[in-house]
């Protein structure tokens, strides 16, 4: 997901032009907003963390592009390609450090295993929309 600072930015076309250039393929792409309780069933893991509330919020707060990336190893290259979820932390040349402002308007998202992939996939794609 490319996150509402970013998109908010203009950094859209700069980010998807980082991942295409790192070997990921974008099967599915869409431009979306999330209600604040739609952010709050995506990132239900963190319910209980005290940044939930604002989390919500800021996930809300303006459009997002949703995509479904394939690549080898995806999951794994993905989040080495994205950085630390603080940017003061992420690496030079990932795409937090370039475009992350804070812990938590970060830029993207990017799923933590296969499984929860295809869980967030289908959170945002049906699959007669993958290409
Ligand atoms: P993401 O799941 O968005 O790819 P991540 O896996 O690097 O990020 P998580 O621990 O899953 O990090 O946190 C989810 C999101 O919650 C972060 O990307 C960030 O936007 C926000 N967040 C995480 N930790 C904090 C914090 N301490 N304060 C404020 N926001 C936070
Ligand atoms: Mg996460």
């Amino acid at each position: 997901m490319i996150k509402p600072d970013a998109v908010q930015d203009g950094n859209s076309g700069a980010i998807l032009k980082m991942i295409e250039e790192a070997g990921f393929r974008i099967v599915a792409l869409k431009k979306t907003q999330l209600s604040s309780e739609r952010a709050g069933q995506f990132y239900e893991v963190h319910k209980e963390r005290p940044f939930y509330g604002d989390l919500c919020r800021y996930m809300s707060s303006g459009p997002i592009f949703a995509a479904i990336l394939e690549k080898d190893n995806a999951v794994a290259d993905f989040r080495k390609l994205i950085g630390a979820t603080n940017p003061t932390n992420a690496e030079e040349g990932t795409i937090r450090k370039k475009f992350a402002k804070s812990i938590e308007a970060n830029a993207v998202h990017g799923s933590d295993s296969d499984e929860n992939a295809e869980i967030e996939g289908s959170f945002f794609f049906s699959r007669f929309e993958r290409f």
